[in-house]
């Protein structure tokens, strides 16, 4: 059959470096059409497009500086042109950006195209409850979707450190070829089924990070930080149990589950921002823009989703401690209440 075309929706930190892994493996590979296309948001960097220093110098040179990005994917800020001719769609943008982004797109497309989402965090339904962003992707173009989520930060995978990953997807000649697409000698990648857990694993960890920094903040040891992961993981398995019955507990085990849990913990930007939150008393936002130049974190506004739909659901004192780095956040409650909440947990009742 003629090789697929890949379009890389979105262009961040974990965007462009993924785009360095699928740029050599089309190359490589004659199952994939060697000319990705990725679609940028557009913006002016000293006087410059970013998508043409993209295509001059082959480096992101805001969200990824430093690493160079295989000629053959073209920066488009055109998304339906980025779009237009693709068989399988890799998504890949902040997860507040998806609808306003991906809308163009809608009938656009070829039907038979399928997606992978890397996109960690959330939707809030109208109902106040919550959605997996790959849904609201399918929901909007009607397309087949896997995810991809571990612990892959994305300045270490673009320094090719080794590391794990998990694809999520319910056909098995779809995983073989996601997984060719993604996999090289220091990305290694285990397909399994459990599409829905892997997308819980990946938003929940983001609010377990902050819970980190918080904790780094205050001056507490790595034994508390290892409660708080803990803890969290615990919070982790009781969302899927209650909101997504059915989950496998064996998804917490692969990379998705505890290793991206550990790795963002200790070496994210969650953690980072969380523990700058507590030493300085500076708002969330203020320190997002101090500290990451244009990337953002995902674990402040994932919190407000889960907790918009446990409040709903009154389901609050069930997950205390995503309740408390949600208050905690907002300022509602002072960072030292995380201590409280973890030493009033209930799995200690
Ligand atoms: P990022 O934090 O670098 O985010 C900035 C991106 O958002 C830039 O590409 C910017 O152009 C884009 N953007 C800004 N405003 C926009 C708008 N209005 N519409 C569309 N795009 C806009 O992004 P990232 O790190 O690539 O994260 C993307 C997803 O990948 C997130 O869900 C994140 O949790 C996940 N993820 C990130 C990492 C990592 O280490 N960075 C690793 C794994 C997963
Ligand atoms: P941060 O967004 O906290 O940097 O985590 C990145 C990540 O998802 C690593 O797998
Ligand atoms: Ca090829």
């Amino acid at each position: 059959s003629k090789p697929r075309r890949i379009a890389i929706i979105g262009s961040g930190n974990w965007g462009s470096a993924i785009a360095r892994i699928i740029g050599t493996n089309t190359l490589k590979n004659g199952k994939f059409d060697s000319t990705v296309q990725m679609y940028v948001f557009e913006e002016i960097i000293d006087g410059q497009k970013l998508s043409e220093i993209i295509n001059t110098k082959h480096e992101n040179v805001k969200y990824l500086p430093g690493f160079s990005i295989p000629p053959n994917v073209v920066a488009n800020p055109d998304i339906v042109d980025a779009g237009k001719d693709a068989d399988i769609f890799v998504f890949v943008l902040p997860h507040k950006f998806v609808r306003a982004a991906c809308q163009p797109l809608v009938g656009k497309i070829k039907p038979t195209a399928i997606g992978l989402s890397l996109i960690k965090g959330f939707d809030i339904t109208p109902g106040g409850g919550i959605e997996l962003i790959s849904n609201v992707i399918n929901k909007l173009l009607n397309i087949d979707m896997a995810v991809l989520m571990g612990a892959n930060l994305a300045g270490e995978v673009a320094a090719e450190k080794f590391c794990e990953t998990t694809i999520g997807c319910k056909d098995k000649e779809a995983g073989k070829l996601l997984k060719e697409l993604i996999q090289t000698d220091y990305f290694r990648v285990v397909v399994v089924d459990d599409i829905n857990t892997i997308e819980i694993c990946g938003a929940l960890k983001n609010i377990v990070a902050c819970g980190a920094g918080f904790v780094d903040g205050l001056g507490y040891g790595d034994n508390t930080k290892a409660a708080v992961i803990r803890l969290g993981l615990m919070e982790m398995i009781k969302f899927a149990d209650v909101f997504y019955p059915g989950s496998k507990l064996s998804t917490f085990f692969e990379s998705c589950g505890v290793a991206d849990l550990i790795t963002t913990c200790y070496g994210g930007r969650n953690r980072k921002v969380a523990e700058a939150f507590v030493k300085t008393g500076k708002k969330i936002e203020e320190l997002e823009n101090e500290m990451l130049n244009g990337q953002r974190m995902q674990g402040p506004q994932t919190a407000e989703e889960v907790h918009i739909m446990l409040k709903n659901k009154g389901m609050e004192e069930r997950f205390p401690l995503f309740t408390a780095i949600h208050q905690i956040c907002q300022g509602n409650l002072p960072p030292t209440q995380m201590i409280n909440c973890i030493k009033n947990h209930p799995e200690h009742v």
